[in-house]
Formats: structure tokens, C-alpha cells, sequence
């Protein structure tokens, strides 16, 4: 799960790290009531999206006139902002966030997130803040410093030193020093606090006066953590979540759209994977990532298909069942009912191998509707993709 800067902010605050002074509005009129309480030589009005690249896209304006913030609030809320990292639709601009501004010196990159290879979390820094640290990592490599730290051990200053010296602190501005080593351990009390599983700090400025905070931030949940944190629950904006992912959710489903035009119902998450990538194989591209779990019910399984077809994009279906805990007689009851029930006008291919196979098959083809049965999985998504052109 992830939330809204505010938010991160919030929980910065509540750990120890420092942030600008300011506070999420909904309405011009809160924007400028709140902004009344600030004293500052600048301020800032901040689009709160679940997305990144706000700056670049016109979701991040300065200003010195305070009056000037009701304003600049009325031009951005309601907005559609389109950044590299929401895709063409964009974000709907609903919130705020109004804050005394800082006068940067430097702009640094923090972040806190489990490295794949070793299960570890890692510290990741590095003094190119501000911009994409894709864009860094790819050109100067060099310049991205990491810290893995043993979650047996946790944090030690020494981690902090360690990348407080790499990254040269000690000449950009020694007075930053002690309050670096100590954010770093305050980030990684959040972080395993939280169950978080990315903690993101860019920028992280240190300031004309010296000083370090966090002028943007990033938290990313895991989600199998959050029964843990009603706090962090609570942060839960559905406004930034696709609606049908979040459909899926309330019906135990685990399901991702995606931009292509074959639905995919499969259970496990691995041979939902390996289906998207025969697809692809196969010319195809996949219209979603939809896991129905091993031990599906009929309705369960009608409840996929209803989601899955409620994106218009989808001119054809595959699925690809391994029948263990759910049972391929299972699976092809749910299919028929749901092909009368939500009354399916697209193609259904369908693979499944497994236990009671030749009784799902049966069910199938007794059902009088025009099912496609496939042999294999490369037959199933040659077929599929082949009907998807068609349609
Ligand atoms: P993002 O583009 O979505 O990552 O949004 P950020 O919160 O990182 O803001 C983008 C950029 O706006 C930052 O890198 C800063 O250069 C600038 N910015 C944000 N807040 C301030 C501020 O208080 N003072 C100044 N001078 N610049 C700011
Ligand atoms: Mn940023």
C-alpha cells in the first residue's frame, strides 16, 4: 500500500525525522486559512498524488506572496496531473499540501528498502538529489551508495558513518553530520516499526541555515504487515487505487490491470506469471495479472470473471488452471455459471491440467457454450491470442 506525502510526512515527524511546517487542505479557502499560520520568505503548494515527478509536471509551486497560495491552491486542485509515473490518464488532484518553504543548499537522495538479493534492508543514498534516481543509477552509477544492514544487528551508527563519508558530508557540511547518522537510524525504526517495505527521501536538503529535512517523502507498505498498523490502515486513500483492483481485494482475489486485451485467470502466482509471459510470447499482450488463489470456490471464480470483464479492453480470455486444492470441476462449474450469469460474448480459451480434468473438461463441453479447450499452454495462448485479433 502506499500513501500520500502528507501522510509520509506525518509519520516522519512522529519518528524523529524533521520536515517543513505545513499541513494537507482540500479547498482554496483551507489553503489560505492554514497558510495564514505559517511565517515563512517562501511557500510551497504541493499536489498530493500517489506519484512521483510532481515538480516536472507543474504539481509542485513556490511562491513568496502569501497571498498568492489560495490561488495557486484553486489552479491545482481538481487538476489532472500527467507525470512519467501515473501514466497518459494522469491523477486527479484532490489534496494539498501547503508548506513553509526551505532554502535549499543541497539536495540529497535517501531511501530505505529490502534488496531482493540478500533479504536485507538497504540504505540507498546518494548527493544527485531532486531528480530521478533511475536516471542517476544509469549514468553515474557511481554516485548511488548503498548500505545493507543485518536485521539481526539492526541499524548501527557505523552504517550511518559509512555512508555519511561516502557521500563527502563531512566537507559539504559538517554540521549536518550527527543529525544524518541519527535520521538514518530513526528511518530504519520506521521502516521495520511499520513493516514498510520502501521509505523514499527525495530530496533530502540540507538547508542555508544548515539544517537536514526530509523536503519530500515516499512510503510503501506490505500489505500482508498492515493488520498490524490500524494507524497506517487508516492512511488508505481508495481514490488512488484502481476501482476493480480494489474489488478483488474485498473478494480475496489478487488481481493487477494491465494495458493489454487478454483477460487471464490462473491460480498461483507463479503460473499466472508464466501465462503473461507465454502470452507475450505468443504476440499477445496480457490485460491483467489475476491470481484466483488455490483453493477458489465457484463463486469465487465468478467473481474473477466479473472483474476481469469489466475491462472493456478485454477481447478475449485464458484460462489457465493447474487443478491441486481447487479442483478443475470446481473451476469449470464457477466458469459456466458465470458465462450464464454475466452473459460472455468474448472468446474463453481454456487450458487445465490436473485433478479431476477429464469431469472439468466434461462440464465444459456439456455446457453448450462455445469454450475453446487447448492442449497445451502454448497452444492455449496461440489460440487466444489468435481470437483476441479477431475480435
Ligand atoms: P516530486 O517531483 O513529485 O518528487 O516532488 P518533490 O517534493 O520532490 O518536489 C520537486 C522539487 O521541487 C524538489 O526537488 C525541489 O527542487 C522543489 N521544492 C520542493 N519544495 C521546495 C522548497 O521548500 N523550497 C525550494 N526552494 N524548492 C522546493
Ligand atoms: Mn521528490
Amino acid at each position: 500500500m502506499n500513501i500520500h506525502e502528507y501522510q509520509a510526512k506525518q509519520l516522519f515527524a512522529q519518528f524523529g525525522i524533521p520536515v517543513p511546517k505545513g499541513k494537507d487542505v482540500r479547498t482554496p479557502l483551507g489553503a489560505e486559512k492554514w497558510s495564514t499560520t505559517l511565517d515563512s520568505p517562501v511557500y510551497v503548494v504541493k499536489a498530493q498524488i500517489h506519484a512521483g515527478g510532481r515538480g516536472k509536471a507543474g504539481g509542485v509551486k513556490l511562491t513568496k506572496d502569501r497571498a498568492e497560495v489560495p490561488g495557486l491552491a484553486r489552479d491545482l486542485l481538481g487538476k489532472t496531473l500527467v507525470t512519467h509515473q501515473t501514466g497518459p490518464k494522469g491523477r486527479k488532484v484532490r489534496r494539498l499540501l501547503i508548506e513553509e518553504g526551505a532554502a535549499i543548499a543541497k539536495e540529497l537522495y535517501l531511501s530505505l528498502l529490502v534488496d531482493r538479493d540478500s533479504g536485507w534492508p538497504v540504505f540507498i543514498a546518494s548527493t544527485e538529489g531532486g531528480m530521478e534516481i533511475e536516471e542517476v543509477a544509469a549514468t553515474t552509477p557511481e554516485k548511488v551508495l548503498k548500505e545493507p544492514i543485518d536485521p539481526a544487528v539492526g541499524y548501527q551508527s557505523y552504517n550511518g558513518r559509512k555512508l555519511a563519508f561516502g557521500l563527502g558530508l563531512p566537507t559539504l557540511e559538517p554540521a549536518v553530520l550527527n543529525p544524518f547518522i541519527s535520521m538514518l537510524g530513526n528511518l530504519y525504526r520506521l521502516f521495520m516499526e511499520k513493516n514498510a517495505s520502501l521509505v523514499e527521501i527525495n530530496p533530502l536538503v540540507i538547508t542555508q541555515d544548515k539544517l537536514l529535512i526530509a523536503l519530500d517523502g515516499k512510503v510503501s507498505f506490505d500489505d500482508n504487515g498492515l493488520f498490524k498498523h490500524p494507524d497506517v490502515q487508516a492512511f488508505r486513500d481508495l481514490h488512488e487505487e484502481e476501482p476493480l483492483e480494489i474489488e478483488a481485494t474485498n473478494n480475496s482475489l489478487n488481481y493487477v490491470k494491465l494495458e493489454g486485451n487478454i483477460g487471464c485467470m490462473v491460480n498461483g502466482a507463479g503460473l499466472a506469471m508464466a501465462t503473461m509471459d507465454i502470452i507475450q510470447y505468443a504476440g499477445g499482450r496480457p490485460a491483467n495479472f489475476l491470481d484466483v488463489g488455490g483453493g477458489a470456490s465457484a463463486e469465487q471464480v465468478k467473481n474473477a470473471f466479473r472483474i476481469l470483464l469489466s475491462d472493456a479492453n478485454v477481447k478475449a480470455v485464458l484460462i489457465n488452471i493447474f487443478g491441486g486444492i481447487l479442483r478443475c470441476d470446481t473451476l469449470a462449474t464457477g466458469v459456466v455459471a458465470a458465462a450464464r450469469d454475466l452473459n460472455i460474448q468474448v472468446p474463453i480459451v481454456v487450458r487445465m491440467e490436473g485433478t479431476n480434468v477429464e469431469l472439468g473438461r466434461k462440464i465444459l463441453t456439456d455446457s453448450g457454450f462455445n469454450f475453446t479447450v487447448a492442449d497445451d499452454m502454448r497452444d492455449a495462448a496461440d489460440k487466444v491470442v489468435r481470437l483476441a485479433v479477431q475480435q
